[in-house]
């Protein structure tokens, strides 16, 4: 296997036969999972400077650089054990029933896994796999860790067995700049957190808000189309991307989600001022469904109907909205960490409205209520409970339902980063 490595002067990659491997690899689980690894246009480079990163990997891409060194990209789990140091950022649950599924146990590897990201919620359900969890932002931390030096937000659980000791989110520290060679900005962050504080929103809680360019604005998604629903400017050339977050203005002034039943009317009725009133613009509405405190399936989607009549008798343009329903799930480290999941199938709610000037589909996106409950299980899950949920990874069965009620004790060591009182 040819080891790369950076030209520093001419800034080329160059291949040297025979090398030593690198102590540290990098793995990206998805394309493990999907088996994507070789479909990468710039796969036979192994270091993560000529490695193409997923849009959702810019975290991991940052902590190699912050390396200093070439880290090469792992393809396989069996190439895994050629490397002392392996690191994984955990996007989803997905990821966690990759490693439990696919990795040997710690104590059958000679070398260090050490593994963060947005996908790790609770550090119980990885114990036996991964010897190092970063919580939160790993920003200059990386070469500090390898040398066993850790921050209060690094657990090591060969040292911490039951995890006793107290643990905080690492806050982002730097900016994050990624580009290839100098020449092409790739990602450049503005900020990291949110100041609005859903309360559903473990993004906007768990971490410590930081705006970088101290431009006051909540922008998100790829270059930045998603914004905030009533700050929202209609353009003719793309499509638009926002979120109600709640189907009623009950729903969501209980999760903290400011956005009037008029709010959302007069920003309907705002489309008109883009003018290209023959087309039809896109527009597409992120939108929490199966609220804890939700039941009146008869009436669901009441409020939204009367509000498209209403709009729909008044717009000169057209709209076409794709509302795309996920089911609510009581994330830890926010103010609904303790309620319980509602087991209602909201899916089953047929919705479309078709109007003169605005058409509504309504999809549901993947996080419907069985994978929602799958997540809550593995959020909540307490060590007692941890050997039978590695074997039932794939579907839990009902002895796991106590976790989807009320619970008062979610992750007592970890410290929140905000002091809240809910209602
Ligand atoms: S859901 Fe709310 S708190 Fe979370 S990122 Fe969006 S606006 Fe911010």
């Amino acid at each position: 296997m040819p080891y790369w490595f950076l030209n520093k002067e001419t800034g080329e990659a160059q291949k040297i036969k025979n090398a030593k491997r690198g102590e540290i690899g990098f793995m990206i689980l998805e394309h493990i999972t999907n088996k994507t690894f070789h479909q990468q246009s710039n796969y036979i480079f192994k270091s993560h400077r000529y490695y193409k990163f997923p849009q959702s990997y810019i975290g991991l891409q940052s902590v190699c650089d912050d390396t200093g060194f070439d880290v090469d990209a792992i393809s396989s789990v069996e190439e895994m054990n050629q490397y002392d140091y392996v690191l994984i950022s955990i996007t989803s649950h997905q990821d966690i029933e990759t490693i439990i599924k696919h990795f040997p146990k710690k104590e059958k590897r000679g070398n260090i896994i050490i593994v963060g990201g947005s996908g790790i919620i609770n550090p119980v359900v990885l114990y036996n796999f991964v010897d190092i969890i970063v919580l939160g932002r790993c920003d200059n931390q990386i070469n500090n860790i390898i040398n066993g030096k850790y921050s209060d937000n690094v657990i090591d659980t060969k040292k911490d067995k039951y995890y006793e000791g107290k643990y905080s989110i690492g806050m982002a520290k730097k900016q994050i700049n990624i580009n290839h060679g100098g020449k092409n900005i790739l990602f450049n962050e503005s900020s990291y957190g949110c100041k609005f504080k859903c309360f559903f929103c473990h993004y906007g809680w768990a971490n410590k808000y930081v705006d970088f360019k101290k431009e006051n604005s909540y922008k998100s998604g790829y270059n930045g189309n998603e914004d905030i629903f009533k700050n929202m400017i209609w353009k003719k050339t793309r499509y638009q991307v926002s979120a109600i977050d709640g189907i009623s203005e009950i729903s969501r002034r209980r999760a903290n989600k400011k956005l009037t039943k008029n709010e959302i009317i007069n920003k309907l009725l705002d489309r008109d001022n883009a003018g290209f009133l023959q087309n039809s613009l896109q527009l597409k509405l992120y939108n929490i469904v199966g609220y804890s405190w939700e039941n009146d399936t008869d009436n669901y989607y009441s409020e939204i109907e009367e509000i498209l009549k209403y709009v729909d008798s008044k717009l000169n343009g057209k709209i076409t909205i794709l509302l795309n329903n996920t089911h609510f799930i009581p994330m830890p480290l926010t103010p609904f960490e303790s309620l319980p999941l509602n087991m209602i199938d909201f899916k089953k709610i047929d919705y479309s409205f078709n109007g003169k000037k605005i058409k509504l589909i309504k999809s549901y996106a993947g996080y419907g209520i069985k994978s929602q409950r799958k997540n809550l299980i593995s959020y909540r899950l307490k060590f007692e409970d941890l050997q039978r949920f590695e074997k039932e990874i794939n579907n839990p069965s009902t002895y796991f339902d106590k976790y989807l009620l009320r619970n008062e004790n979610i992750l007592p060591n970890i410290i929140r980063t905000h002091k809240y009182k809910l209602f």
